[in-house]
């Protein structure tokens, strides 16, 4: 059973069933809808799909205050070009209008920096950019411009609507794409009262600066590596990723590695060395989850590029330690799950099952990285595919609500779905008689074969 999770970016336009049925089957987990491209009539066509072939989270990116390219055909240029780009409907333009913030000699970086320009002159609203490298423009590419903090809203009119969707279609998660500050990711939930979970994606220096806030307000976060690398110093990046991550385990709340993972996959059957021990090493960090951009939305290899990371991640998790380190006390999940950790360590346990409403606890546990799987079983649809995102846990969708023995209902069920078996010994938590919340109170430790005799040759009912 693989643990480590690996998000497939499909491309709104051109997926088809059949390849992410394949990319399912070599180990995809979530799958994430860059909203850069393509239309809302898209995006539901992938939603369906996606839906009709597993229950896994659909991941839909917001552009928050990012500023892209918007460009009705694709635009060639060689380096020394002047490349003209207004603000309002134009062949090239942006799609916030950063005109009066924007000063002469300022850089603009577009396509994760592989386009470098700087502006040479300021005329009818349009800024000209002097090409510092031939390349060519495209339609959604981002756009960085380098140590300057500009004045964008959070939500364009765009992202508002995308929002809207996302409740319609009850989404698992929203991406939110430049996260400056936890206000960034309060708007976000209040925009039309949106109740997934929302990973915020960290991609320049105000975000990094602000991480301990920002990851108080979201569910988790995203190392948003691309755009990251062009604000900040691409030298930086490697330990930024260690400390995003270590912060997420430590809180456990969600972390995805993204961007470049197994870049040269996009047209190569094969990954370089470099990429691969890349993709081992945001393993090792303490990643959640791994993302694939390009290799998947347009590559030509999308089915290879899922199976070459499982077989990274099925190597590579054997040697994952926790890197969680013991503060005060801080509630009796926290507590219950460091005590399962010691357990899970000190006898022979074959399986953590939680049972849990949000998933909250699932996520304390799944931080410390144990070697056991953890069958997290949930009555909430929505929390099974949320949780499908986190290492080492394996959701299950149960409604041991109003069971009488909720224990014995849930094994009866793993037992069916040959979850457990008669031989193993597992370890259970839930929140037993309290309401509180994050209060996984109690532990029980069975050996499935005992549990399920024990309930057949007596009476239940005063069990609990
Ligand atoms: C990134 O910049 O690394 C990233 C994931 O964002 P996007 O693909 O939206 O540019």
């Amino acid at each position: 059973m693989k643990k480590t999770k690996i998000i497939c970016t499909l491309s709104p336009a051109s997926s088809s069933k059949q390849v992410i049925e394949k990319m399912f089957q070599a180990g995809m987990n979530g799958v994430r809808i860059n909203t850069a491209y393509g239309n809302l009539t898209q995006y539901q066509s992938v939603i369906e799909m996606v839906r009709e072939i597993a229950d896994i989270p659909v991941i839909i990116d917001v552009k928050g205050p990012e500023i892209r390219i918007k460009a009705s055909q694709r635009k060639v240029f060689n380096k020394g070009d002047i490349l003209e780009v207004g603000f309002d409907g134009e062949e090239v333009c942006f799609n916030h209008d950063i005109y009066d913030q924007m000063v002469v000699d300022d850089e603009v970086y577009i396509d994760n920096g592989k386009i470098r320009t700087r502006v040479v002159e300021k005329k009818d609203r349009k800024l000209c950019l002097l090409a510092l490298n031939s390349g060519s423009i495209e339609d959604g590419k981002g756009v960085n411009i380098p140590n300057k903090h500009l004045s964008v809203p959070t939500f364009p009119e765009r992202d508002l609507e995308i929002i809207r969707f996302a409740k319609k279609y009850d989404i698992e998660y929203v991406a939110l794409s430049f996260t400056r500050n936890a206000e960034d990711v309060k708007n976000l939930s209040q925009t039309n009262n949106f109740i997934g979970g929302i990973i915020a994606k960290i991609e320049n220096s105000e975000g990094v600066q602000n991480v301990e806030e920002i990851l108080e307000a979201a569910s988790g976060l995203m190392v948003a590596r691309g755009d990251l690398a062009v604000e900040i110093e691409p030298e930086r990046v490697p330990l930024v990723q260690k400390a995003l991550i270590k912060l997420c385990n430590q809180k456990g709340k969600l972390v995805v590695t993204a961007t470049e993972m197994l870049e040269s996959m996009i047209n190569q059957p094969n990954p370089t060395r470099a990429e691969v021990s890349d993709v081992a090493n945001a393993i090792l960090d303490g990643s959640d989850a791994i993302m694939l951009s390009g290799e998947t939305a347009v590559g030509q290899y999308p089915v290879d590029a899922v199976e070459m990371m499982t077989r990274i991640a099925n190597e590579t998790e054997k040697a994952v330690k926790s890197n969680v380190e013991d503060p005060p006390f801080i509630n009796i999940s926290d507590t219950v799950s460091r005590a399962i950790q010691r357990i899970s360590q000190s006898m022979p346990i074959h399986k953590v099952i939680p049972l849990t409403r949000s998933g909250y606890t699932a996520r304390m546990i799944a931080r410390f990285k144990i070697s056991q799987p953890i069958i997290a079983v949930t009555p909430e649809i929505k929390v099974k595919k949320q949780l499908e995102l986190i290492f080492g846990v394996y959701p299950v969708m149960i409604n041991y609500h109003d069971k009488k023995d909720r224990l014995l209902a849930v094994t009866n069920k793993l037992h069916e779905m040959h979850l457990v078996n008669d031989e193993e010994t597992v370890l259970f938590t839930e929140g037993v008689r309290t309401a509180m919340e994050h209060a996984s109170n109690s532990i029980e430790i069975h050996k499935i074969k005992e549990l399920r005799e024990f309930a057949s040759s007596s009476e239940l009912t005063t069990f609990w």
